[in-house]
Protein backbone atom coordinates (compact mmCIF):
# COMPACT_ATOMS: atom_id res chain seq x y z
CA UNK A 1 0.00 0.00 0.00
CA UNK A 2 1.17 3.26 -0.91
CA UNK A 3 0.60 6.26 1.30
CA UNK A 4 1.77 10.18 1.36
CA UNK A 5 1.86 12.79 3.45
CA UNK A 6 1.38 16.15 2.27
CA UNK A 7 0.92 19.72 4.34
CA UNK A 8 2.32 22.86 3.78
CA UNK A 9 5.97 23.63 5.46
CA UNK A 10 5.72 23.06 9.44
CA UNK A 11 2.83 20.96 9.09
CA UNK A 12 4.69 18.48 11.22
CA UNK A 13 4.30 15.62 8.65
CA UNK A 14 8.15 14.22 8.55
CA UNK A 15 8.14 14.20 12.20
CA UNK A 16 5.22 12.12 12.70
CA UNK A 17 6.10 10.04 9.39
CA UNK A 18 9.24 8.68 11.08
CA UNK A 19 7.50 7.75 14.70
CA UNK A 20 4.40 6.01 12.56
CA UNK A 21 7.28 4.37 10.50
CA UNK A 22 8.63 3.18 13.68
CA UNK A 23 5.46 2.05 14.76
CA UNK A 24 4.53 -0.30 11.82
CA UNK A 25 8.07 -1.59 11.34
CA UNK A 26 7.31 -4.00 14.18
CA UNK A 27 4.12 -5.77 12.45
CA UNK A 28 4.59 -4.45 9.02
CA UNK A 29 7.30 -4.27 5.63
CA UNK A 30 7.50 -0.61 5.70
CA UNK A 31 9.48 1.78 4.14
CA UNK A 32 9.87 5.47 4.72
CA UNK A 33 11.21 8.08 1.67
CA UNK A 34 10.76 11.51 1.02
CA UNK A 35 9.87 13.80 -2.39
CA UNK A 36 11.87 15.33 -3.74
CA UNK A 37 14.68 12.47 -3.10
CA UNK A 38 14.67 9.02 -1.74
CA UNK A 39 17.32 7.75 -4.31
CA UNK A 40 20.56 8.92 -5.34
CA UNK A 41 19.33 10.77 -8.38
CA UNK A 42 16.05 12.29 -7.03
CA UNK A 43 18.43 13.65 -4.59
CA UNK A 44 20.74 15.08 -7.21
CA UNK A 45 17.59 17.12 -8.24
CA UNK A 46 16.63 17.92 -5.08
CA UNK A 47 19.61 20.04 -4.36
CA UNK A 48 19.42 21.50 -7.90
CA UNK A 49 16.08 22.77 -7.01
CA UNK A 50 16.08 23.44 -3.04
CA UNK A 51 19.98 24.22 -2.51
CA UNK A 52 20.73 27.01 -5.37
CA UNK A 53 19.69 30.50 -4.89
CA UNK A 54 19.35 30.81 -8.78
CA UNK A 55 16.00 31.97 -9.98
CA UNK A 56 14.61 29.28 -11.77
CA UNK A 57 11.59 29.43 -14.18
CA UNK A 58 8.58 27.33 -13.05
CA UNK A 59 7.82 24.92 -15.65
CA UNK A 60 11.50 23.84 -15.37
CA UNK A 61 11.02 23.81 -11.65
CA UNK A 62 7.41 21.64 -12.05
CA UNK A 63 9.26 19.23 -14.93
CA UNK A 64 12.58 18.77 -12.41
CA UNK A 65 9.66 18.08 -9.39
CA UNK A 66 8.22 15.11 -11.94
CA UNK A 67 11.54 14.01 -13.14
CA UNK A 68 12.34 13.42 -9.36
CA UNK A 69 9.18 11.82 -8.80
CA UNK A 70 9.56 9.24 -11.81
CA UNK A 71 12.87 8.03 -10.95
CA UNK A 72 11.87 7.92 -7.47
CA UNK A 73 8.60 5.82 -8.19
CA UNK A 74 10.79 3.22 -10.78
CA UNK A 75 13.25 2.47 -8.19
CA UNK A 76 12.44 2.70 -4.89
CA UNK A 77 8.34 2.70 -4.99
CA UNK A 78 6.96 0.26 -6.99
CA UNK A 79 9.51 -2.37 -6.27
CA UNK A 80 8.10 -2.26 -2.53
CA UNK A 81 4.59 -2.37 -3.69
CA UNK A 82 5.49 -5.04 -5.71
CA UNK A 83 6.63 -7.18 -3.11
CA UNK A 84 3.34 -6.37 -1.10
CA UNK A 85 5.19 -4.12 1.04
CA UNK A 86 4.05 -0.70 2.44
CA UNK A 87 5.58 2.90 1.33
CA UNK A 88 5.28 5.71 3.83
CA UNK A 89 6.35 9.40 1.34
CA UNK A 90 6.92 12.60 2.72
CA UNK A 91 5.20 14.45 -0.31
CA UNK A 92 4.36 13.13 -3.52
CA UNK A 93 2.20 14.30 -6.42
CA UNK A 94 -0.34 16.08 -4.44
CA UNK A 95 2.43 18.31 -3.82
CA UNK A 96 3.11 19.56 -7.20
CA UNK A 97 -0.60 19.67 -8.12
CA UNK A 98 -0.55 22.32 -4.88
CA UNK A 99 2.66 23.94 -5.44
CA UNK A 100 3.70 24.43 -9.00
CA UNK A 101 0.07 23.79 -10.20
CA UNK A 102 -2.15 26.09 -8.03
CA UNK A 103 0.29 28.40 -6.26
CA UNK A 104 2.80 28.98 -9.08
CA UNK A 105 -0.43 29.25 -10.79
CA UNK A 106 1.34 26.98 -13.84
CA UNK A 107 -2.54 25.57 -13.85
CA UNK A 108 -3.54 22.29 -12.05
CA UNK A 109 -4.77 20.43 -15.20
CA UNK A 110 -1.18 20.76 -16.38
CA UNK A 111 0.99 19.76 -13.91
CA UNK A 112 -1.53 17.23 -13.87
CA UNK A 113 -0.55 16.20 -17.06
CA UNK A 114 3.32 16.43 -16.83
CA UNK A 115 3.02 14.26 -13.73
CA UNK A 116 0.93 11.57 -15.36
CA UNK A 117 3.75 11.29 -17.90
CA UNK A 118 5.91 10.72 -14.53
CA UNK A 119 3.72 8.48 -12.52
CA UNK A 120 1.58 6.36 -14.90
CA UNK A 121 -1.56 6.55 -12.67
CA UNK A 122 0.26 5.36 -10.10
CA UNK A 123 -1.46 7.44 -7.26
CA UNK A 124 -1.23 6.87 -3.31
CA UNK A 125 -3.90 4.49 -2.12
CA UNK A 126 -4.36 6.80 1.18
CA UNK A 127 -3.18 10.40 1.59
CA UNK A 128 -2.60 11.89 4.80
CA UNK A 129 -3.34 16.08 4.57
CA UNK A 130 -1.67 17.24 7.76
CA UNK A 131 -4.04 20.58 8.18
CA UNK A 132 -2.57 23.71 9.53
CA UNK A 133 -2.57 27.31 9.07
CA UNK A 134 0.14 28.62 7.31
CA UNK A 135 1.38 30.97 9.85
CA UNK A 136 1.24 28.44 12.23
CA UNK A 137 3.29 26.30 10.00
CA UNK A 138 5.61 28.78 9.18
CA UNK A 139 6.06 29.90 13.09
CA UNK A 140 7.40 26.01 13.91
CA UNK A 141 9.73 26.29 11.62
CA UNK A 142 11.55 29.41 13.09
CA UNK A 143 11.35 28.59 16.21
CA UNK A 144 13.11 25.37 15.11
CA UNK A 145 15.54 27.26 13.41
CA UNK A 146 15.51 24.68 10.03
CA UNK A 147 17.73 25.25 7.66
CA UNK A 148 15.72 27.35 5.10
CA UNK A 149 16.40 26.72 1.21
CA UNK A 150 15.19 28.44 -1.95
CA UNK A 151 11.78 27.96 -1.62
CA UNK A 152 11.41 28.60 1.85
CA UNK A 153 11.85 32.33 1.01
CA UNK A 154 8.16 32.73 -0.60
CA UNK A 155 5.69 35.05 0.87
CA UNK A 156 2.87 34.38 3.13
CA UNK A 157 1.02 34.77 0.14
CA UNK A 158 2.31 32.00 -1.58
CA UNK A 159 1.77 29.52 1.05
CA UNK A 160 -1.62 30.71 1.58
CA UNK A 161 -2.41 29.67 -2.39
CA UNK A 162 -0.64 26.71 -1.37
CA UNK A 163 -3.13 25.80 1.60
CA UNK A 164 -5.99 26.74 -0.89
CA UNK A 165 -4.92 24.19 -3.76
CA UNK A 166 -4.61 22.03 -0.99
CA UNK A 167 -7.91 22.39 -0.15
CA UNK A 168 -9.10 22.08 -3.56
CA UNK A 169 -7.79 18.69 -4.12
CA UNK A 170 -9.11 17.44 -0.64
CA UNK A 171 -12.61 18.36 -2.45
CA UNK A 172 -11.42 16.17 -5.43
CA UNK A 173 -10.39 13.17 -3.73
CA UNK A 174 -12.09 12.96 -0.53
CA UNK A 175 -11.53 9.00 -0.38
CA UNK A 176 -7.90 9.09 -0.72
CA UNK A 177 -7.02 11.87 1.08
CA UNK A 178 -8.07 12.00 4.85
CA UNK A 179 -7.56 15.40 6.84
CA UNK A 180 -5.67 15.34 10.56
CA UNK A 181 -5.77 18.44 12.82
CA UNK A 182 -2.07 18.97 12.84
CA UNK A 183 -2.88 22.27 15.26
CA UNK A 184 -2.78 19.44 18.00
CA UNK A 185 0.11 18.27 20.08
CA UNK A 186 2.79 16.30 18.31
CA UNK A 187 1.67 12.97 20.38
CA UNK A 188 -2.59 13.71 19.09
CA UNK A 189 -1.52 14.39 15.57
CA UNK A 190 0.66 11.14 15.98
CA UNK A 191 -2.30 9.18 17.21
CA UNK A 192 -4.73 10.44 14.97
CA UNK A 193 -2.52 9.54 11.90
CA UNK A 194 -1.51 6.63 13.13
CA UNK A 195 -5.46 5.36 13.86
CA UNK A 196 -6.11 6.27 10.06
CA UNK A 197 -3.52 4.55 8.44
CA UNK A 198 -4.59 1.19 10.51
CA UNK A 199 -8.02 1.71 10.08
CA UNK A 200 -6.94 1.97 6.42
CA UNK A 201 -4.59 -1.25 6.52
CA UNK A 202 -7.11 -3.16 8.08
CA UNK A 203 -10.29 -2.47 5.95
O1 LIG B 1 8.95 18.60 2.38
P1 LIG B 1 10.06 19.57 2.50
O2 LIG B 1 9.80 20.66 3.49
O3 LIG B 1 11.40 18.92 2.67
O4 LIG B 1 10.11 20.30 1.08
C1 LIG B 1 11.24 21.02 0.71
C2 LIG B 1 10.85 22.31 0.02
O5 LIG B 1 10.37 22.08 -1.29
C3 LIG B 1 9.79 23.10 0.75
O6 LIG B 1 10.24 24.43 0.85
C4 LIG B 1 8.58 23.03 -0.18
O7 LIG B 1 7.91 24.24 -0.13
C5 LIG B 1 9.19 22.82 -1.53
N1 LIG B 1 8.38 22.05 -2.46
C6 LIG B 1 7.84 22.65 -3.58
N2 LIG B 1 7.12 21.91 -4.47
C7 LIG B 1 6.96 20.58 -4.31
C8 LIG B 1 7.51 19.95 -3.17
C9 LIG B 1 8.23 20.71 -2.27
O8 LIG B 1 7.97 23.86 -3.76
N3 LIG B 1 6.30 19.89 -5.21
MG1 LIG C 1 9.42 18.02 6.20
Amino acid sequence: QFISFEGPEGSGKTTVLKELYERLNTSYDVIMTREPGGIKISESIRALLLDSDDEMDERTEALLFAAARRQHLVEKILPQLNKGGIVLCDRFVDSSLSYQGYAREIGVEEVKAINEFAIESVYPDLTLYFDVPAEVGLNRIKDNNRDSNRLDKEKIEFHHKVSEGYKQLIAEYPERIKVIDATQSLESVIEDAYQVIVNFLNQ
